[in-house]
């Protein structure tokens, strides 16, 4: 059979961008179907006075794999962002992760020796077995912080209070005993200077792109098209939900342009009592160091995941895994159609685990 091209790669986020542009230099010819209006998928960001604002979510990029940071850096030059996210509970700000700035604003201390003593106080009250959220947060952390930095925001994240979740669900909660506010462990980190649709676009220059195209509408005449599929699309919507719908945690943005020049005074603030009901304010430009005259903000509101929204984070739970696996055994009998990504796997996976992943994908398929 004569094919139009060598692949057709299903949206144009970080999976198919980089396995379209790993084909491009194998001079393999490509088409991309994106269902979006735009390119990108979840790191898109629009451009408003100057800023940058990150659409789908605050995007953070950070990497422990040299591999992944030099091929990235091939694309674009990482600014010095670093991430150190402030909680703000009634209007008392503390530090994140919790380290010694957080314990010695919630206690007066300064030692390490000080804050491990005060926890381990704290964490006594649990004698038994953790039953719920509430009581393992305690048990790892102890009451004030619980109190102050965990109770109210994880339960604006899932709708419901901690006694009522189980204890599973945190494991555990880093804590460091050192003045050290950088959110991630990772040896580099940054924001990609000119935006992260630079990226994507140096990716697929060159690239044939259909935008506003569901590709599991028309799938029998893309088929036809090429020998085989990449497909970084939600695995269920690719069989039509023969098996059932996988579900996701949803999340709602509310963005906001202000005339004034600086809001928060930080990229990320969490906002941990209930009574507010958002999780978290994003304020853009503070990613790039911008001194625009106006401002952009995003509140985040966890929400209950409705059909049709966009699937934001999927859930880890052994109902919606067994489904997956279901599903990903149907994958496997599709021989033309390789499945990748953090919809096609239903996985969370931060942007470094996904060029990992398109690449080995790449290295597998191309040579
Ligand atoms: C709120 C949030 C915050 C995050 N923050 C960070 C962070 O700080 N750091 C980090 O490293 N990672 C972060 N991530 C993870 C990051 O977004 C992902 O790693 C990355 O976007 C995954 O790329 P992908 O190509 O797999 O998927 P996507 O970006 O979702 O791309 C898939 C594309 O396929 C298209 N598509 C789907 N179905 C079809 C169809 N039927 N037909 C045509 N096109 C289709 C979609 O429109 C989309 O463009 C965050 C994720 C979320 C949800």
């Amino acid at each position: 059979m004569n094919y139009q091209y060598d692949y057709i790669i299903v949206g144009s986020g970080l999976f198919g961008s980089i396995f379209a542009y790993e084909c491009m230099r194998k001079k393999k010819k490509v088409l991309i179907v994106e269902r979006r209006n735009h390119i990108g998928g979840n790191i898109y960001c629009e451009l408003k006075d100057n800023i940058y604002i990150h659409k789908y979510g605050a995007h953070i990029f950070h990497t422990s794999n040299k591999k992944v940071w030099d091929y990235i850096n091939t694309f674009v030059e990482f600014n010095h962002y670093i991430n150190s996210p402030v909680a703000n509970y009634k209007g008392e700000i503390y530090n994140l992760p919790f380290n010694m700035n957080t314990f010695s604003k919630m206690w007066g201390i300064s030692t390490p020796e000080q804050a491990a003593e005060k926890i381990a106080k704290q964490r006594a009250v649990i004698t038994k077995e953790p039953q719920n959220l509430e009581e393992q947060a305690i048990s790892l952390v102890g009451m004030d912080i619980y109190n102050k930095l965990i109770k109210g925001y994880t339960e604006k994240q899932w709708g419901r209070d901690c006694r009522e979740l189980p204890a599973f669900i945190i494991k555990r909660l880093p804590v460091r005993y050192t003045y050290d506010n950088n959110y991630f462990n990772d040896r580099y980190q940054g924001i990609p200077i000119g935006g992260y649709n630079l990226i994507i676009e140096k990716m697929i220059n060159n690239c044939e792109i259909i935008l506003n195209d569901d590709f599991n509408l028309k799938k029998e005449y893309y088929k036809k098209l090429a020998p085989k599929i990449i497909y970084t699309g939600a695995i269920d919507a690719y069989f039509n939900y023969a098996l059932g719908k996988l579900e996701y945690r949803g999340l709602r943005f509310e963005t906001e342009r202000l005339e004034i020049e600086n809001y928060q005074g930080i990229a990320v603030m969490n906002f941990t009592e209930r009574e507010i009901p958002y999780t978290r304010i994003i304020e853009h430009k503070h990613f790039d160091f911008g001194t625009q005259p106006v401002t952009y903000i995003t509140k985040e509101y966890p929400c209950e995941w409705q059909e049709g929204q966009e699937a934001y984070y999927p859930v880890n739970d052994v109902k919606n895994q067994a489904l997956y696996k279901e599903y990903e055994k149907l994958a496997r009998k599709e021989e033309n159609v390789i499945f990748g990504g953090r919809l096609a796997e239903y996985k969370y996976y931060d942007m470094d685990k996904v060029i990992e992943s398109a690449l080995e994908t790449c290295q597998r398929e191309l040579n």
